[in-house]
This record gives C-alpha cells, sequence and structure tokens, in this order.
C-alpha cells in the first residue's frame, strides 16, 4: 500500500520498525534514515526476509536539503520523525517542499530552550493546507494514546469533559542504581522543568516535583504521582470541548529522584554551555554520554508499565466517570522486539498512527493533534497491534 521513510535508528525507531515490517499490507517498503548509518543497517539486518523491502540511508536531519534529496530519491508516501524534537521543523520543511506526509512523536524543541509549546509547528497549519499534505503531532503514547483516548472518551461516554488526570506510571526495574528510560536529555530536562497544570483557561505554575499524590493504579498497585507539564496539556486544553482541569502525573522512585536531585545539585543537568578544557560543553549532553544508553535497558527491565487518563465530566446531565488505561509488560516488549515498554509504547503508536493515514483513514491537508481524528481506528488498533486498553467507570479520583 505504501513507503514509509522512518527517520532516526534509537530505540522508538527500532519498535517502529519491528512494527511496520508486522504489517507489510500496509508498509510495502521503508528507508530507515538516520546520522550513523550502520545503526539503521544493523536494524535491516534483523528484520530482512520479510514482506516489506528495507532500505537504509544516512542522513543529517538537520538539513533541509540533505532531507529533500533523500526522499526525492526514496519517494515516501509519508516521513515518520522519531529522530529528536529538534528535528521537527527541519523535517517539516522537507516534508513540505516534496510535499510528502509527515508525523512524529514530540514537539518542537530549540536545543537551547526547554519549552514544549506546540507554537512552532502549529505555525506550519496553512502551509500544510496549501500544500495539500497532513502532518500528525504527536503520535506516541503520551502525547499520542492520551489524545486519542480524550477523543474516544468524548465520543462515546461525555457531552463534556470538565477534568483530565493523566496518569503514567512506570514500575519497572532494569538493577541500574540510576538510569533514564529514553533519551535522558529529553527526559531530565522534562522532570526538571517547573511543573504545570490547566485550570480554567489558564496554566498554572509549580515548583518542579512540587505535587505529590499516592495513585494506586491497576496491576501495579500504590504508587507516588508527581504533577508535571506534558505537551499534550496544550493541546487537550484547545481542542477537548468544555475542559476545565488537565492535570499530568508521572510516578519516579526515591531513589531516582534522590540521584536527579543530586545531579541536579553539581550542575549536571544544566543544558548551559561551560568551557571545559579548552572545549565548549553542555553539562547535560555530556552526563547523557555517562549514563547507559537507553537501548541497552531492554534485556535487563522487568515489572510493567500502566498509562491511562481519568476523566470526569457530565453525560445527559449527570456527572460521570471514566478511566481508560493500557499495561505493559517489559519483558514481553522486549521477547516480541527487543526494546522495553518505553520504547515500545511510543513506537506502537507511531507505526499505527502512520498507518491511519496510509489507508487513507486520517488524512486531511492541515497540521493536526491526534485527538482531532477520528479515535475509533485508532483504538481499534490498539488492541491489535500489542497495546490493549481496559475500561473502569468508577475509578478512584485524584484529588
Ligand atoms: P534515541 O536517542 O534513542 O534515538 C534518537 C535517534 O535520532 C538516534 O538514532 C539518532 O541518530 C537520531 N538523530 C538525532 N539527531 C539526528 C539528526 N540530526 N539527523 C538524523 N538522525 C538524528 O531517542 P528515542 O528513540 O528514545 O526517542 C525518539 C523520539 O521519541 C524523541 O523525539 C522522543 O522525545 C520521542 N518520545 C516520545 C514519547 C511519547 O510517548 N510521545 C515517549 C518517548 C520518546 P544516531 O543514533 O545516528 O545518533
Amino acid at each position: 500500500m505504501g513507503k514509509a521513510l522512518i527517520i532516526g535508528a534509537g530505540g522508538v525507531a527500532s519498535v517502529v520498525v519491528h512494527k511496520c515490517c508486522q504489517v507489510p499490507d500496509v508498509f510495502e517498503e521503508i528507508c530507515i534514515a538516520s546520522r550513523t548509518k550502520a545503526k539503521c543497517d544493523a536494524l535491516k539486518e534483523k528484520l530482512d526476509g520479510g514482506r516489506t523491502n528495507i532500505q537504509t540511508a544516512q542522513v543529517d536531519a538537520d538539513n533541509v536539503a540533505e532531507l529533500v534529496e533523500l526522499i526525492n530519491e526514496f519517494k515516501p508516501d509519508i516521513v515518520i520523525n522519531v529522530a529528536l524534537p529538534y528535528q521537527d521543523l527541519t523535517i517539516m520543511d522537507a516534508c513540505l517542499e516534496t510535499k510528502v506526509d509527515y508525523l512524529d512523536t514530540a514537539n518542537y524543541e530549540p536545543l537551547d530552550t526547554a519549552k514544549f509549546e506546540y507554537k512552532w509547528q502549529w505555525a506550519y497549519k496553512e502551509k500544510f493546507e496549501e500544500a495539500g499534505i497532513t502532518a500528525l503531532l504527536g503520535s506516541g503514547f503520551d502525547p499520542g494514546v492520551t489524545g486519542v483516548f480524550s477523543a474516544y472518551a468524548l465520543k462515546h461516554y461525555f457531552d463534556e469533559i470538565h477534568t483530565i488526570d493523566i496518569v503514567d506510571a512506570n514500575a519497572g526495574d532494569h538493577g541500574y542504581p540510576f538510569a533514564t528510560n529514553f533519551n535522558p536529555e529529553i527526559n531530565i530536562r522534562e522532570i526538571t522543568a517547573n511543573g504545570r497544570y490547566y485550570e480554567k483557561g489558564e496554566f498554572v505554575e509549580t515548583a518542579p516535583l512540587e505535587v505529590k499524590r499516592v495513585y494506586d493504579l491497576p496491576e501495579i498497585g500504590p504508587k507516588d504521582v508527581y504533577l508535571l507539564y506534558h505537551e499534550e496539556l496544550e493541546s487537550l486544553a484547545k481542542n477537548i470541548t468544555g475542559i476545565e482541569k488537565i492535570r499530568f502525573w508521572m510516578t519516579f522512585s526515591e531513589k531516582y529522584l534522590t540521584h536527579l536531585r543530586v545531579l541536579e545539585n553539581v550542575g549536571m543537568t544544566s543544558i548551559e554551555p561551560i568551557v571545559f578544557e579548552g572545549q565548549q560543553i553542555v553539562p547535560l549532553q555530556f552526563l547523557k554520554a555517562v549514563l547507559p544508553d537507553p537501548a541497552s535497558l531492554g534485556p535487563r527491565t522487568k515489572g510493567k508499565t500502566n498509562i491511562g487518563c481519568i476523566y470526569q465530566g457530565t453525560k445527559d446531565g449527570e456527572p460521570k466517570t471514566y478511566y481508560v488505561y493500557n499495561v505493559c509488560d517489559h519483558q514481553e516488549c522486549y521477547r516480541e522486539v527487543g526494546s522495553q515498554a518505553i520504547s515500545y509504547t511510543t513506537g506502537v503508536p507511531a507505526m499505527i498512527g502512520a498507518m491511519m493515514m496510509l489507508t487513507g483513514k486520517w488524512k486531511k491537508p492541515g497540521v493536526f493533534n491526534i485527538e482531532e481524528f477520528d479515535p475509533d481506528p485508532f483504538m481499534e488498533a490498539l488492541n491489535e497491534y500489542g497495546l490493549p486498553w481496559h475500561e473502569d467507570f468508577n475509578p478512584t479520583l485524584i484529588d
């Protein structure tokens, strides 16, 4: 049915490639392109032999001309961006120039400021409309499935949703004293930033990790959850009818937070460049270089993740609550695709989003967040392709 250019060859890209190869009728041909071609070749070697034809290429995704050349050569129907958020705009520029659909899993960030804002990518809306191509922003788990869950809740169970609590729990243990489950730079930038939640038309700021609750999660048990800002809050606040309050909660163990506090106190999480022995380095990038590679955590990680959304609102004038969540087992993911659940829960929705676009189910010119499309075919695909979801109509609420 179609050809996909997959940019990036890291943890998430590896899952995307595995999952695309499981659906060869949709992904007839893929090209894996990254800075380091050897990583793309290693993935190809693992997966060659199936019905999906796999090519590889070297590309610097910061360079629009290089991207355009690669797109013109491979002629994909869609570009799946699973490189880093810094590359979003250059890849969108290349898609515009070549009139090819675009998908990513994280919003654009400038290298020097961690902002987590959609404004740069939303600014492409008219250009994508004029070019007649689709950009699907944030097709991972959070953002991604959390937006699909929200559209599904609104479509089937509520007239109005008033509050959303997104709870992202990872009860996995990799056995290291400290490691991050995905790109450490992105992960630490997210956690050390101020917390923020949406209430009655504005964002309320908190100190980093200031707000903590304990939530008892299905299949995982009670966990400390901390209020963080997360990028889907911005789009959900805009796209979900009647919304008054949205909060995002993530679990962290005491051990993880102690390490992080020390690293922060000694300046290792800073993104301000310093001069070291005549060379400019960014402390956080140096820290990334000494921490375990997230891709190496797969075989060691045991336990489960649980990510879901708790909704409160009204239906036919009556108050209503609804909780929808997915539980994913690290070891099962590893057995299936050779990655732990964090990469898995991001890579599967990226493949499904691309499948929605290639099959024409989600196709309209412009730039869209995931909750702006019909959630039903995506929800079905989640059950089919490895991320089954569960519903609870009487969940415990977070105060
Ligand atoms: P990794 O660091 O494992 O992989 C990133 C890949 O991008 C690497 O292969 C790297 O190439 C490649 N890359 C970086 N810069 C360039 C460039 N200039 N040109 C070409 N390739 C480049 O990250 P993850 O796989 O963990 O994360 C991928 C994306 O997924 C990130 O944007 C992350 O924010 C997002 N994400 C989203 C989640 C969600 O739920 N929505 C959850 C987790 C992650 P090389 O290896 O050659 O250096």
